[in-house]
């Protein structure tokens, strides 16, 4: 009962600040088919290998059997919900675990700053990483392309007729795997990014703060609707539960002029080709670079960046379906986990 009660004062919460910010948001109408129920700690005990479950004075409690692995923890929460791909019903347990405690180096500092044509780019004061945001943009495209073919098909034909309804769904089917693929990439850049802060004992990531941008620049249509597909505070958000978790601290850098400024010399100039040439110093380098350098040098305090001209040519990440952490650092990693014995690998390979 707890529980409902929350979810449901957040639920009002979450809306009443959206509707600070947003005034034509409106609360949602639709009946969900399916309810998540959670339990609190309070109703989640554990005995004999199983977890029990309370359900109240009067009813039985349900007895769940769980992996060997997980014995040594009660979790902080479990929640009963329907996952669609697999129309089932699943058992999600939350465990708590402590932010690890890394060895960082003091005064360490990599900025990143967030754009639409790489979603990351970073800078430490030496070296550069560009996160390639090609597959990305393809794969937004492609969404955006299906969305207005199926819409246009929609719009000719009765609503709730049975091909209405064909068409509905193929849409619904189509946007999610693509939202799904779309958030595994997120995902995938996010955790390679923070694993390698993690690798450098990194202290601070420095995120340029472009709150701003979506309500004060207009950029005419075109340019309007790729920003607001933008998905800067999704990245942002990733980057910065990966980074606590870990013991990395994260604070924000006003971006503004960043992009345009010269690192070495300051002298403010917009870049209008992919590489950035001041006229003042004749300072030239990789245009997404000087954002990054200059969140950089403006989070340190700094009036220019004394090792700018020691940049050498950044690194690309491309996004590819195999891309991994560097620091093999896993979640679970604080809780014991049954590896197949060397023995057994060994008679498999023979
Ligand atoms: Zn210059």
């Amino acid at each position: 009962m707890q529980a409902i009660i929350d979810d449901y004062c957040g639920a009002r919460r979450s809306f009443f600040a959206n509707r600070k910010t947003n005034p034509n948001a409106k609360p949602p109408k639709k009946t969900r088919k399916f309810h998540t129920f959670t339990w609190r700690a309070t109703g989640i005990s554990y005995k004999r290998g199983k977890l029990r479950l309370s359900m109240g004075l009067d009813e039985d409690p349900i007895w769940i059997k769980i992996d060997k692995k997980f014995y040594k923890k009660v979790p902080a929460e479990v929640s009963l919900v329907y996952n669609r791909t697999t129309q089932q019903y699943e058992f999600h347990a939350t465990y708590a675990t402590a932010p690890k405690k890394s060895r960082t180096i003091a005064g360490s500092a990599v900025a990143v700053d967030m754009g639409e044509i790489h979603p990351i780019v970073t800078f430490d004061g030496l070296t550069s990483e560009i996160y390639n945001g090609r597959e990305q943009r393809s794969k937004v495209r492609y969404r955006e392309k299906s969305k207005t073919n199926i819409n246009r098909k929609l719009s000719r034909c009765k609503r709730y007729s049975s091909r209405w309804k064909k068409l509905k769904r193929a849409k619904d089917k189509t946007l999610a795997a693509l939202y799904a693929q779309l958030r595994d990439m997120r995902h995938k850049i996010t955790s390679r990014f923070v694993s390698t802060c993690h690798e450098r004992k990194i202290e601070t990531i420095v995120i340029g703060d472009i709150k701003h941008i979506r309500q004060s620049i207009q950029y005419g249509k075109k340019a309007n609707e790729k920003l607001h597909q933008w998905a800067f505070s999704k990245f942002r958000d990733l980057i910065t539960y990966k980074a606590k978790a870990l013991g990395i601290k994260v604070d924000t850098q006003d971006e503004a002029w960043t992009s345009q400024t010269c690192p070495s010399c300051g002298q403010r100039k917009k870049p209008s080709r992919r590489t950035y040439r001041c006229r003042q110093c004749q300072w030239q380098g990789h245009r997404d670079v000087v954002g990054a350098s200059n969140i950089l040098t403006a989070y340190q305090g700094w009036f220019f960046n004394p090792v700018v001209g020691a940049v050498v040519s950044p690194v690309g990440i491309r996004y590819n379906p195999n891309l991994c952490r560097l620091d093999k650092w896993s979640p679970f990693s604080g809780l014991k986990s049954s590896k197949p014995s060397k023995r057994r690998q060994r008679s498999t390979r023979l």
